[in-house]
């Protein structure tokens, strides 16, 4: 079997990581949608740099859920599997969706990669730093690397879920968590669902991809996958 996962920010704010969107993604009263781009980095990068500081420690002290759990037994069970998701935490990457099976697609919170050359590091623990980092070969600001709000995709990653889509056609496809307001996600979904795949929609609110989907859940991620998934592997 062939299945195409995709996850956005509720899959995540199940376990306690505010998304962008609404009241709760405030910080210090800044809207995180205007802080995520290139222009406040560049017009302030320690406040950027404080926030991105914050965010990190919050999801090191989150635990993944069991949306997070059964996407990852999912992985395990099918022999074609890949995860695109929105989301630059690693909940995924704990309960054991293996790097080659998942693209994060906006990036990985926890790398800290240099603004001009190609030096990149990882952040595993906690950080004691509080200025603004640079880079150790060519002195330039260090920076998150995430995908911000204005700027391109990695086209890396962007050839991992092409080759993914170009290598045939799914039998099920998963959108979870995600507002879907990025038109790639709906391209995807769609492309991936071409040739009469299910393709179930896992969000408590309607999305611009509803009304293509075979099947609307409009529970949470954690209630819904754990079965949703059982249901698949017994198809499978
Ligand atoms: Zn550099």
């Amino acid at each position: 079997m062939r299945v195409l996962v995709l996850t956005g920010a509720g899959v995540s704010a199940e376990s306690g990581i505010p998304t962008f969107r609404g009241k709760d993604g405030y910080w210090r009263n800044l809207d995180p949608t205007k802080l995520a781009t290139p222009e406040a980095f560049a017009r302030d990068p320690q406040l950027v740099w404080d926030w991105y500081r914050e965010r990190r420690q919050r999801i090191r002290n989150a635990r993944p859920n069991a949306a997070h759990e059964a996407i990852a037994r999912l992985a395990h069970q099918t022999e074609e599997f890949l995860l695109v998701t929105q989301n630059v935490d690693d909940l995924h990457a704990r309960v054991g969706v293996a790097a080659e099976k998942m693209v994060q697609i906006h990036g990985d919170i926890f790398v800290t990669r240099c603004s001009r050359c190609e030096f990149e590091r990882h952040e595993y623990e906690q950080e004691h730093e509080h200025g603004l980092p640079r880079c150790p070969d060519c002195h330039a600001l260090l920076r998150p690397s995430v995908v911000w709000f204005g700027e391109q995709l990695s086209r890396n990653e962007l050839e991992r879920v092409e080759d993914f889509l170009g290598g045939g056609p799914c039998e099920i496809v998963i959108v979870a968590g995600t507002t879907a307001t990025f038109g790639y996600i709906i391209d995807w979904a769609l492309r991936a669902s071409r040739d009469g795949a299910q393709l179930i929609e896992v969000n408590p609110e309607e999305t611009p991809l509803s009304r293509f989907a075979t099947q609307q859940v409009r529970e949470p991620a954690a209630i819904a996958l754990p079965r949703i998934v059982d249901e698949v592997i017994t198809l499978g």
